[in-house]
């Protein structure tokens, strides 16, 4: 029989902005599931996003954390200084036929979505309509041919029926409190792999990290769960083992909506300098020392 792999969690942070309680029982949560194992805790920097990331939420990242009394397991990973392994992982892809360019502006994207009466869905509220699915491949070569603007998205339908005949299909992923989830990529469709201003995607460079540095327990918010369909997708296709999922729950402010940047009251920094200590932090969340 197959040894238990030991227990790798991470918490992977944009640097977008300063962490809130959010992040911190998100840290929280990866940390203490690998201490209880005697696994390792890393943290991943997801800067891929060049445009909103800045070095000095990286810093405050890395303080904050410190201060939580938090210490991760080896040296910090960012996601900028990997862009070769996204790069061959992208080529793999395109290699298995299971990704299409894609030339639409979000403004005629939202306008095919509105002719379409579809409904919105997906990460950023709207599900890929396949305009540029269809125009086949000589159209494709003639856009990129003339240096149009391009994506690059996943054929989703293509990809499943793919992975299903070619890697051993049908797949299921395991999440903590979901159980066994049969994997179906249509929620979100045909994701971006890799956008016009960056050579990358969130859930290509997620899946290609946490694959790389062996993580076995992927820790974080419910919000992520339907992006999961995804990357068991992706590792399906690209060979990776897939990780045990925990998808926790979001912690909200006192009208019940999600932290975010307009939270300040509920940033770590604001929070420490009006007193609160760590374990005030910890009891807030309900999380006991690991
Ligand atoms: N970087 C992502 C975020 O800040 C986390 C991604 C993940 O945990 O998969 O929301």
């Amino acid at each position: 029989m197959d040894q238990p792999r030991p227990v790798v969690t991470r918490f992977a942070p944009s640097p977008t902005g300063f962490l809130h309680l959010g992040h911190a029982y998100a840290a929280l949560v990866a940390h203490d599931e690998a201490r209880r194992a005697g696994g390792r805790f890393l943290l991943r920097i997801e800067d891929i996003d060049v445009g909103r990331c800045r070095p000095e939420f990286e810093r405050a990242i890395i303080e904050d954390l410190q201060w939580l009394g938090l210490e991760w397991d080896g040296p910090m990973q960012r996601q900028s200084q990997n862009q070769m392994g996204y790069a061959r992982a992208l080529q793999e892809l395109a290699r298995l036929d299971v990704v299409y360019p894609c030339f639409c502006t979000r403004k005629e994207i939202r306008e095919e979505l509105k002719r379409s009466h579809a409904a919105p869905h997906g990460l950023d509220g709207m599900i890929y309509p396949g305009t540029c699915r269809v125009l086949g491949r000589e159209v494709w070569r003639a856009r990129l041919d003339a240096g149009e603007p391009h994506a690059l998205r996943l054929d989703s339908f293509r990809a499943i029926a793919f992975a299903e005949s070619e890697r051993g299909g049908p797949f299921t992923w395991h999440d903590r409190h979901a159980g066994n989830v049969t994997c179906d990529p249509s929620p979100l469709g045909d994701v971006v792999l890799a956008r016009k201003d960056v050579p990358n995607s969130y859930h290509l460079s997620v899946t290609v990290d946490d694959a790389l540095q062996g993580v076995t327990l992927v820790t974080r918010g419910k919000d992520l769960f339907s992006a999961t369909h995804i990357h068991r997708l992706l590792q399906a296709l690209l060979g990776y083992e897939a990780p045990d999922y925990y998808h926790h729950k979001l912690i909200t402010n006192e009208h019940g909506e999600r932290l975010s940047k307009r939270d300040e009251a509920m940033t770590l920094r604001q929070m420490r300098a009006a007193g609160v200590t760590p374990d005030d932090i910890r009891e807030t969340l309900g999380l006991v020392q690991a």
